[in-house]
């Protein structure tokens, strides 16, 4: 068993709570529109501190996910209510993620959380205290075969039928 250091890509409402400190394990993410959302001080003032002890790291993903995102989310419904800042920030999730990291995206918005899943994200909401990590898996209705979660539309390499979502690997949540 390989064991996977998670990591967790934070939207500003993580970033504003208490989250952070009472999940000191594994590493986190963020984008540089996120950080600016923060406007109180103590919220930036943990994530300067986060940031200096090499705990959180700023990136910007690149258009290619952000691209993928906008596709999946016009698919979920999504895309109407997600703001520019969110779909970065699933981007630079689904960015991670295409590394082969173990990622976890922590917001409290829907919208986001949604999307993320249905890209194979783990997702997880801290102030309505998610009890599990969902992450998706292809399973084709017709022959019962699985594949890694790819793309919302896929034929079955087996039949050829178009292949469904299904939650697998559902783990306790911290
Ligand atoms: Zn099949």
């Amino acid at each position: 068993v390989t064991q996977t250091l998670t990591l967790y890509v934070l939207d500003a409402a993580a970033l504003f709570s208490q989250w952070t400190l009472q999940n000191p394990d594994g590493s986190l993410l963020t984008t540089p529109s996120v950080l600016n959302e923060l406007v109180n001080r103590p919220s930036q003032e943990r994530a300067q501190h986060l940031i200096s002890i090499d705990r959180l790291r700023i990136e910007t993903p690149g258009p290619k996910h952000v691209k993928a995102v906008k596709k999946a989310a016009e698919h979920t419904g999504d895309l109407g209510v997600l703001s520019t800042i969110d779909i970065e920030l699933i981007a630079l999730a689904l960015q991670e993620k295409g590394l082969n990291k173990e990622v976890t995206i922590v917001s409290t918005d829907l919208s986001v959380l949604n999307t993320a899943a249905l890209l194979g994200i783990g997702i997880l909401d801290p102030r309505k205290r998610m009890k599990h990590l969902v992450r998706w898996r292809l399973k084709c209705p017709a022959c019962d075969h699985e594949e890694d979660f790819v793309a919302v539309h896929m034929e079955c390499p087996v039949c050829g039928t178009e292949m469904k979502r299904k939650a697998s690997d559902k783990r306790n949540a911290r």
